[in-house]
């Protein structure tokens, strides 16, 4: 594994992509004219670019310098809003091209070359009924593909968003001005795209995410449709990773069964903060709607029955302090259930009227946590390489000795 010095500290590459996907990267232009056209690297913000430091690890490739044009660019007043937080946004990462090659700076110290992924035209698809592929689907990493919302978040149509969550929050403004939200993507389309991403960009592993709902019977419709038209389409067989599932916690425990049995790898009840009382504030509807209880049993219920690590809980690292993160992640993985470290990206959203990343220390003692209870408890993340803002898969690698 590589390490840095950085802040008169020597840092290894998982702290180095916790810091660049906290705070984003500025990306000289030169980076794009040189390889938007042999690699995986474009302007657009719903591509979710991504860089690979020397050593493999994987990072989020947030440019500053677009994301706050996008922001002006596209959204509502209520979006327009976040610019009184562009100050906290400034970053102090740079990309730019010596000797021909990509080069991560921090300031004016040189940090690592960096590569991207092989060039791919997924994001100018559309399915056959028309779905363009941008902005309902992105890469991540080299081996999966995941959709941002294929159903939208009532929770958040309600009032309720998480405060992190662009999807919840675009949700909650359609309803707050009575227009409709976005229909359901079809199950054929969704297909479609995993076909795409499956056997033209050579992708192992799916993840199928969508918005929290009120009637679990309709989720579930969604769910197990999503399922057969992928096995109906491409072959369950011929997925050789994981799909993933990210789900509201169900009325009736037993269709996860189902869901295991139309192919689903794991199931996540996401709890993304462990502070009750943080999360009420943060994740209202998570709280006040479906309760945190629903959630623990949904993640309990599926470990019972289907074995430890199967059930999994993602933790939006940066937001509430270490010692109640730590807490809840011990809570899980005793009872068999994964914590998931996906980082806080503040440029998404203000959360408790901050966009301030926590530094060093707080990432450092996250990583050195999950990695110890990852071994302990024996919970192994996806065997792919990583995602783009998680870094599950880094720590595990980290913890069993393969980086470090
Ligand atoms: S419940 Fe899920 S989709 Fe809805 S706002 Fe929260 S994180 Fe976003």
């Amino acid at each position: 594994m590589n390490h840095y010095d950085l802040l008169g500290e020597r840092i290894d590459s998982i702290e180095l992509k916790c810091l660049v996907v906290s705070r984003g990267v500025k990306v000289a232009k030169e980076v794009y004219r040189r390889f938007a056209k042999t690699n995986r690297l474009g302007i657009n913000p719903l591509m979710c670019n991504c860089m690979i430091f020397s050593d493999g690890v994987i990072a989020q490739l947030t440019d500053m310098g677009f994301h706050l044009s996008y922001l002006t660019g596209i959204l509502s007043w209520d979006n327009l809003k976040l610019l009184k937080y562009a100050r906290e946004l400034e970053t102090r990462f740079s990309l730019k091209i010596v000797d021909g090659k990509p080069a991560l700076f921090y300031d004016d110290a040189f940090l690592d070359f960096v590569t991207f992924a092989p060039k791919t035209d997924f994001y100018a698809q559309k399915t056959s009924s028309g779905l363009p592929f941008m902005g309902n689907a992105v890469l991540q990493g080299l081996d999966w593909v995941a959709f941002q919302c294929l159903w939208p978040c009532e929770f958040a149509a309600s009032g309720k968003p998480c405060q992190f969550c662009f999807s919840g929050a675009e949700h909650e403004a359609l309803a707050r001005r009575k227009k409709g939200l976005p229909k359901p993507v079809g199950a054929a389309d969704a297909a479609e795209i995993v076909r795409y991403a499956v056997e033209e960009v050579g992708c192992s592993s799916v993840q199928l995410t969508g918005g929290s709902t009120f009637n679990s019977a309709q989720e579930s419709g969604y769910i197990t449709s999503y399922l057969k038209a992928i096995d109906q389409m491409i072959g369950r067989d011929n997925i050789k990773g994981e799909i993933l599932l990210y789900i509201t916690p169900p009325d009736d425990l037993a269709v996860i069964d189902e869901y295991f049995a139309l192919g689903a790898s794991r199931i996540a009840c996401s709890l993304e903060l462990w502070d009750e009382a943080l999360a009420a504030a943060v994740t209202p509807g998570k709280i006040a709607i479906r309760t945190r209880k629903k959630y623990l049993d949904a993640l309990e219920y599926t470990v019972n029955r289907f074995g430890a690590g199967k059930a999994f809980s993602n933790f939006i690292i940066g937001i509430e302090p270490f010692e109640s993160l730590r807490e809840g992640a011990i809570y899980l993985a005793e009872r068999g259930i994964m914590p998931t470290a996906s980082i806080w990206m503040p440029m998404g959203r203000p959360v408790m009227n901050s966009m301030q990343p926590p530094g060093i220390d707080y990432y450092r003692r996250v990583k050195e946590l999950f990695a110890e209870l990852y071994q302990k408890y024996d919970l192994e993340p996806p065997k792919t390489g990583g995602l783009n803002v998680c870094m599950e898969r880094d720590i595990w690698n980290y913890s069993v000795g393969r980086i470090g």
